[in-house]
């Protein structure tokens, strides 16, 4: 009997997520026909989720396309090397272990002490996108969630003074790659229970024995107290970025101010000659 409840739990968590990651490929047009899509697998329960969710929609999608998994062995003490190809093998797809280590490198480059995690995943991000551009990838696959969107947001406002997310598509930075986020409009809880009911084998990230970044903890610890004070906040946040207003923030790149003109002339005239003041009136 509880066995049934909680498969019952989990097709209802399946058809939830599955209908998220639909809607997400659709409105960002993340999927073309054609495509060959890299997911990345880490071994974490994000990425083992995004690869089954993209699997099942693939049997029903409208276009073709064609899905790898490619996790990149980073060498850290401990890691189970038999863990991920015995789980791929299962599935029958095709897939590929690119061993790297970097760990060895971070370990060398960043002070005893502080977080390993951004150079760690600097270098992560680097050797993925190379083996993507030469085994002809046209999309790479991640597996961040809505919740590590809103992070993102806060900790660029918090301790970076942007307004800036992660974008559920983008082009990469060497501008050779396009990445995409299918779980960008699914909530981290409802990722959680699901890898828990379909038992993943999870590997543990912290193998390295790096805390994770700490401003992230802070801004996670702060969601969560208002997520629990105010249930549907942090959905709100996340349709906010969907819903952006450039006439009522303040970037005069965004939004030209100097063209409103209540019947005056708004010809620009330069911070310097309104502070200092100057000696010629502009008519
Ligand atoms: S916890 Fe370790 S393996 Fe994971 S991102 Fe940080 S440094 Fe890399």
């Amino acid at each position: 009997m509880a066995k049934t409840k909680s498969k019952i739990h989990s097709n209802k968590l399946q058809q939830k997520l599955r209908r998220n990651v639909g809607r997400a490929i659709a409105d960002f047009a993340m999927i073309e026909a054609g495509d060959k899509v890299m997911v990345c697998l880490s071994g974490g329960k994000d990425s083992y989720a995004m690869l089954e969710l993209l699997l099942s929609l693939k049997r029903k999608a409208p276009v073709d396309f064609d899905l790898i998994a490619v996790n990149l062995d980073q060498k850290q003490p401990g890691f189970p090397e038999r863990v991920l190809p015995r789980y791929l093998d299962g599935l029958g797809i095709e897939y590929h272990v690119v061993e790297q280590d970097t760990y060895s490198v971070v370990k060398r480059v960043v002070p005893e002490g502080k977080t390993m995690c951004g150079a760690c995943s600097r270098f992560r991000r680097g050797i993925l996108y190379s083996f993507a551009s030469n085994h002809g990838v046209t999309k790479i696959a991640l597996g961040h969630h809505r919740d590590d969107i809103i992070e993102t947001l806060f900790l660029n406002m918090f301790f970076g003074s942007r307004l800036k997310a992660m974008p559920p598509k983008l082009l990469s930075d060497d501008g050779r790659n396009v990445v995409i986020r299918p779980l960008a409009y699914c909530r981290e809880a409802d990722i959680e229970a699901y890898a828990e009911a379909r038992a993943y084998p999870i590997i543990p990230c912290q193998l390295c024995g790096s805390q994770d970044n700490l401003q992230r903890v802070q801004i996670k610890k702060v969601l969560a107290t208002w997520e629990r004070e105010q249930p549907g906040r942090l959905e709100n946040i996340f349709r906010s970025l969907q819903s952006v207003s450039p006439s009522h923030l303040a970037d005069t790149k965004l939004f030209d101010f100097h063209a409103l003109s209540g019947g005056g002339d708004a010809a620009k005239i330069g911070a310097d000659a309104w502070l200092l003041g100057g000696d010629r009136k502009v008519s």
